[in-house]
């Protein structure tokens, strides 16, 4: 296994809308296996294709309270079904390093998705995981948590990680 580079705002790659998964081959199952230590490694709770350059529509997430006890999980050409409940939720984005803000997510919902074998599933999420999902497939489709804070933050946020990508 090895680790991948995670890119940071305001790399336009992060912008790219990811294209489905067809072919769930040998290579497939190592870039899931690379894409999970690389999101242990940093650490997070998600981490999306487009976050290491492949538009793919892929993501791997661990929503575990309990880091002894892991809960990998692999989402392949997601989709929401049934979003209710929307709240205010604190939020962070390894591609927005050091930065947190509150955005506007659905509390539930129900993921329909494809496992890493290529088996379908559906999986009824609420909280944290609903969180996570909703962040991972915006990255799919080429947006960022910060696209929903006011212009301004957004501008401060893409003047200081442009001045650290340079520093
Ligand atoms: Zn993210």
């Amino acid at each position: 296994m090895s680790l991948l580079t995670i890119l940071h705002h305001p790399d336009p790659r992060l912008r790219q809308k990811a294209q489905p998964v067809t072919v769930f081959d040998a290579a497939l199952q190592t870039l899931i296996d690379d894409m999970f230590e690389t999101m242990y490694d940093a650490p997070g709770v998600g981490l999306a294709a487009t976050q290491v350059g492949l538009a793919l529509r892929l993501a791997v997430m661990d929503c575990s309270e309990d880091k002894d006890k892991p809960q990998p999980m692999v989402i392949i050409n997601p989709e929401i079904l049934d979003p209710d409940d929307r709240v205010e939720m604190e939020e962070g984005c390894l591609s927005v390093p050091g930065i947190a803000d509150k955005v506007q997510r659905y509390n539930r919902l129900t993921l329909r998705a494809f496992d890493r074998n290529g088996q379908p599933f559906e999986l009824a999420a609420e909280g944290l995981l609903a969180q996570a999902i909703q962040h991972e497939i915006d990255h799919l489709d080429g947006k960022l948590y910060i696209d929903y804070l006011s212009a301004l933050k957004r501008e401060r946020i893409t003047k200081k990680l442009a001045k650290a990508r340079r520093a």
